[in-house]
């Protein structure tokens, strides 16, 4: 038997697993790592922080498996995304902490950025002109550390995004590279062609000699350096931590659409090796190329789903715990003409319009509790449904099924609602692990006949919901609540 070593770089934890060749993950472990928030908007993390913890993991998960380095065939790896460093090719030492994705301080320079070349953005990397991306937090590092510009340009300073300086450090400091599903995440990449882009290079002002080589997910990224990790072993994956969720899952070919239902909703639509440039307000990016074949998304992003419960609970105090709202909700036979729009902070995709504010409407005085409740829960499904509907058109894309993952999804009223109102079937992978997805693609880079397509079937679904609805009222009640989106955007009350 072979082992992979999987590890995930999240946002505010790291999670581990030691994966057999037969695709069963045999041990977990994880930890907690800081975040700081120096000012507000922003957000930073310790690098070295985050490299002492992957270590630390790697021994306690040797430790509780009882396996030696030397038998770990492979190691994968996928981290956070956008969250970037750049360090001192000399010294090794970091000049500045990481820069997290959620860091806002380069904002207001984005937005007017975007306003001049956002077009030219989105069609060559899929991507909206937003502070999010890594080029944003490396251009503000090379402005605010001394002679940062210079010494860029000079070759001394280096910058990558988590896995690229972890890979650095796991081969001692002989590896500088990227995969191809990281270096999207830069907005510094034509995804087509998996390299650099001058044009974006020379209007952010970075300079090329200090951005790692990119090479396919599953290519051997470096070999660990035997004083680090016990024993030479080939680092076989890198990926961004969404497209790693996707493969755990096993939605890895055209047409798979996997959904988060958490916080917010997130769509990913496999397109296949198809690079689609996104309208209706989707994005596009590299899911993941693997040497033997490339698969492209697109994304579509609805900002409110399960904080409308939260603030069921905890801003009105309308329910004491969000498991009531599926009993709730199927108290009643619909919701009574209400419909509810989750524009809390703004609405995503498909319009992009920060000024629009939630909103329940249809109300009468027979609206009860239970009808405001079903609403929110409705309105998850209806802007998924929509936000799939786009992704079809868009695509050009048969959709086959949803796979959905996030804490909503324990909501049987929900899943069955969103089958019905897609009119396609939903199904809960066994899997969802980042660090999982990451192990397995390690595996497929190993010479091993394990392959990250099987996945599927080594892990069936928990549990499958099949469509009912029928199409004209599928239409009548996504056609009603658009309406009602429609009437909370473009919101600018006097003050
Ligand atoms: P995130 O990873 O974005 O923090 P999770 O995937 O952990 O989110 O999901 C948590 C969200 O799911 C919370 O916003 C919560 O309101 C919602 N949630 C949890 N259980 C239920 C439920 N039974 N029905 C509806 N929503 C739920």
């Amino acid at each position: 038997m072979r082992y992979a070593f999987g590890i995930d770089v999240g946002t505010t934890g790291i999670k581990a697993a030691i994966v057999d060749s037969d695709g069963k993950a045999i041990a977990y472990e994880n930890a907690e790592q800081k975040q700081y928030f120096p000012r507000p908007g922003w957000c930073e993390q310790d690098p070295d922080e985050i490299l002492r913890l992957c270590l630390d993991i790697y021994s306690r998960l040797l430790e509780k498996t009882g396996l030696k380095p030397k038998n770990i065939s492979c190691i994968g790896l996928d981290h956070q995304g956008e969250s970037c460093l750049v360090w001192d090719k000399k010294t090794g030492r970091p000049v500045y902490p990481v820069i997290t994705w959620q860091d806002r301080r380069m904002a207001a320079v984005s937005d007017e950025f975007g306003k001049q070349y956002g077009d030219r953005i989105r069609t060559l990397t899929g991507l909206r002109s937003d502070s999010y991306y890594s080029a944003w937090k490396i251009r503000w590092i090379l402005d605010n550390i001394p002679d940062g510009q210079k010494r860029a340009e000079s070759g001394e300073l280096l910058a990558g995004t988590l896995n690229t300086w972890l890979f650095w450090n796991f081969s001692g400091r002989k590896a500088f590279v990227t995969d191809e599903s990281s270096s999207d995440v830069m907005m510094l990449c034509d995804p087509r062609q998996a390299c650099w882009n001058d044009w974006l290079l020379e209007k952010m002002n970075i300079p090329k000699v200090m951005l790692p080589k990119i090479v396919p997910c599953n290519d051997i990224l470096c070999i660990t350096d035997e004083e680090v990790f016990g024993a030479d072993i080939p680092v076989t994956c890198s990926l961004a931590d969404c497209s790693a969720g996707i493969v755990a899952s096993g939605a890895v070919m055209e047409g798979d659409l996997m959904v988060t239902y958490g916080t917010g909703n997130f769509l990913h639509l496999i397109t296949g090796n198809r690079f689609i440039v996104p309208t209706g307000g989707l994005t596009s990016a590299c899911s993941f190329a693997m040497k033997e074949r490339k698969a492209y998304q697109l994304n579509g992003i609805c900002y409110t789903a399960g904080s409308a419960v939260k603030w069921l609970k905890n801003g009105l105090g309308l329910i004491e715990s969000a498991s009531e709202t599926q009993a709730l909700a199927e108290s009643v036979k619909d919701s009574a003409g209400v419909y509810y729009v989750p524009a809390m902070n703004g609405i995503a995709t498909p319009y992009w319009d920060q000024s629009a504010r939630g909103a329940f409407i249809g109300l009468t005085a027979a609206s009860t509790k239970a009808h405001l409740v079903r609403a929110v829960l409705e309105s998850c499904a209806l802007q998924v449904a929509n936000c799939s509907n786009i992704m079809r058109k868009v695509s050009g894309t048969d959709i086959s099924r949803i796979n959905a993952m996030g804490g909503m999804t324990v909501n049987g009223f929900l899943m069955q609602l969103q089958a019905d109102l897609c009119g396609m079937e939903v199904s809960l992978p066994a899997q969802t692990e980042p660090c999982y997805g990451a192990a397995c693609m390690a595996l497929s880079g190993i010479g091993t006949d394990f392959r990250i397509e099987d996945l599927k079937a080594i892990n069936p679904p928990i549990r499958t919901y099949y469509p009912s609805m029928k199409e004209e009222e599928r239409n009548r009640r996504i056609g009603n609540w658009l309406k009602a989106v429609e009437r909370t955007l473009d919101w600018h009350p006097q003050e």
